[in-house]
């Protein structure tokens, strides 16, 4: 139907006989000849259209009727040139002119931006909002990553299967979707939350390397980087250690980034769980920016100020704010009490005749030698703004640590900061049961150097061989050597106090095959609806997925969720009770 794509005109094209096809972007018409501005899958190109020559329907056309123009390239003339359009050297008077079909007006402009285009009308006319160019470039980008991905894992011999969408409940610990079985009523399949059972299963079945972009699906609330379904970069190793995994997976990762940025990010850091909580405040850390949380504990192991004898005391620097306003240090003293602190201390940072001194409510209570120890500990100089809190460890890394992002987060794009946080605990925290809930699944080994620690410690103590990819501050994915011995795995499940019986009847199935012969095996899984939101410089993941859901978890365009009809729910042995007034059912 074309003899081209218009995005490639260029002046060399001058002279050439072409034959285009696509949409009108946007019309100019003063009454004489119109100017359409005709857009493909490649870019925009302008064509002019003479209602001399090719009748009166050329007043007609509107936005985004679908044309083909056949013409002969010429270049615009003098002063005319579009320095912003790749192909703003030259247009196609068209010579001939087919309409191949009308359109109604969008309901919103198709042009790059869509800012103030309310999301809900957006995703309602989804197929019109991806034919904007900030849409198309993004699925684009998507489908280079994933292509990377892919070869980087065949380049590693991994095999790429398909584990099924029909399953038994998985171990990821959120809420599963569940769909009803026709065939056994009262029964019923959980959506994946993850390949997890599968792919362990895969390593008993000698795989060996197994790697899939998986469908996942988690009925938890939606938020700006979660989606009832996404996308999975799911792996998984036998005879490999948390570093074979790391290692592959970071070239994996390096591969995506080149495919869209052209280069390779440079080496992945990595830190400790313990190190990211005490420099960073978070088990994500952001570290494409310092203000590095300091302990200040030392300075203040004798104060006389009340609220510095705690557990422990800590700052950050917060750099060139100077003149700080009164009203910013209290909304900064209002958020810290609502994180959980008792109050927060902050100081600005003067110079005063050749010293450097700091200024705040409660300096009076301070010593000399502590003013000047906070000086020298956190490195401040003048026009620096110093917060600092005081209490229990975790609640101060943590109210610090969000702070810390408040005030110097970067946007995201750009740099990826890739960073390994190693090392995580295996509890995240003790129930009012006394049993530990895990911080990843239950087949997570602990860390080998900890095994005293679980049978017979401080069970929050025990690290487990789990590591997590971050880049730009997202947690981007997690992963684990996975325990392989049942009698280790007994031992997990009656800490967690799963009792054998439940175990069998959840995981039974792994258990079984556990018992013949399982390899050690490792894997890792992360997030590609994140990784592309991110080299797309997206905030939002839902700017990168074509059809995706509202925050409420409805879909606009095809109206689901949506009701059944009741043959239907007769066939599948289900009854939904009625609505009651103000209760959702
Ligand atoms: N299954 C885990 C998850 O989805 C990842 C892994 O441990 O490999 O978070």
């Amino acid at each position: 139907m074309r003899t081209q794509m218009v995005g490639g005109l260029r002046a060399d094209d001058v002279g050439a006989e072409v034959t285009l096809a696509g949409w009108v972007a946007a019309r100019r018409d003063h009454g004489g000849v119109v100017f359409l501005d005709l857009r493909d899958a490649s870019g925009i190109v302008q064509v002019v259209a003479d209602p001399e020559t090719l009748g009166d329907v050329v007043h007609r056309i509107g936005r985004e009727w679908v044309l083909r123009v056949s013409g002969t390239v010429r270049p615009r003339p003098e002063g005319t040139v579009n320095a912003d359009l790749p192909t703003g050297e030259v247009e196609v008077p068209a010579g001939s002119l087919e309409v191949l079909n009308e359109s109604e007006p969008p309901p919103f402009p198709l042009s790059d931006r869509a800012d103030d285009v309310d999301e809900v009308v957006r995703l309602r006319y989804r197929y019109l909002d991806l034919r904007r160019p900030a849409m198309q470039d993004n699925l684009r980008l998507r489908a280079r990553v994933n292509a990377a991905l892919r070869d980087a894992m065949a380049k590693q011999d991994f095999v790429e299967v398909e584990t099924p969408m029909l399953i038994a409940s998985t171990p990821e610990g959120a809420r599963d979707f569940v769909v009803p079985s026709r065939l056994s009523p009262g029964s019923f399949y959980a959506l994946p939350q993850s390949p997890q059972l599968f792919k362990q299963l895969l390593m008993v079945g000698g795989l060996d390397r197994y790697f899939q972009i998986a469908r996942c699906l988690r009925d938890e609330d939606l938020r700006a980087d979660r989606q009832f379904e996404f996308m999975q970069y799911d792996a998984e190793m036998s005879f490999a250690d948390a570093d074979d995994v790391m290692a592959v997976v970071s070239e994996a990762v390096s591969s995506a980034v080149e495919a869209v940025t052209g280069k390779r990010p440079g080496l992945f850091g990595r830190m400790t769980w313990h190190d990211a909580q005490e420099r960073f405040g978070s088990d994500k850390p952001d570290v494409r920016f310092g203000m590095e949380l300091v302990d200040l504990g030392p300075i203040f192991a004798a104060t006389e100020f009340r609220a510095f004898q705690a557990p422990a005391v800590k700052g950050i620097c917060v750099g060139a704010q100077g003149e700080v306003s009164r009203s910013t240090v209290d909304a900064l003293v209002e958020r810290a009490k609502k994180l959980g602190a008792a109050g927060l201390v902050w100081m600005r940072v003067r110079e005063e005749g050749g010293t450097t001194v700091l200024e705040a409510p409660v300096a009076k209570f301070l010593s000399e030698p502590e003013k000047q120890g906070i000086v020298a500990t956190l490195g401040a100089v003048p026009g620096d703004l110093v917060l600092i809190v005081a209490g229990e460890r975790r609640m101060t890394n943590r109210v610090l640590g969000v702070l810390r992002l408040d005030l110097g987060k970067p946007v995201i794009g750009g740099d990826l900061s890739p960073l390994w946080v190693v090392d995580f605990p295996l509890f995240e925290a003790i129930g009012t049961d006394g049993r530990p809930t895990p911080a990843h699944h239950p087949f997570t080994m602990p860390h080998a150097d900890d095994l005293d620690l679980l049978r017979g410690g401080d069970l929050l103590a025990v690290r487990s061989q789990a590591y997590d990819l971050v880049c730009s501050g997202w947690e981007l994915g997690s992963g684990s050597v996975r325990i392989h011995q049942s009698e280790l795995q007994q031992e997990i499940f009656s800490l967690l106090g799963i009792a054998p019986e439940e175990a069998h009847d959840r995981f039974g199935f792994l258990l079984d095959a556990f018992r013949f012969g399982a390899p050690p095996h490792a894997g890792f899984a992360f997030g590609v609806d994140r990784l592309v939101a991110l080299l797309a410089g997206e905030e939002n993941i839902r700017e990168v997925i074509a059809f995706p859901k509202t925050q409420s978890g409805s879909d606009p365009l095809t109206g689901a969720p949506s009701e059944i009809d009741a043959g239907q729910l007769a066939e599948l042995g289900i009854s939904v009770r009625p609505r009651t007034k103000g209760a959702s059912r």
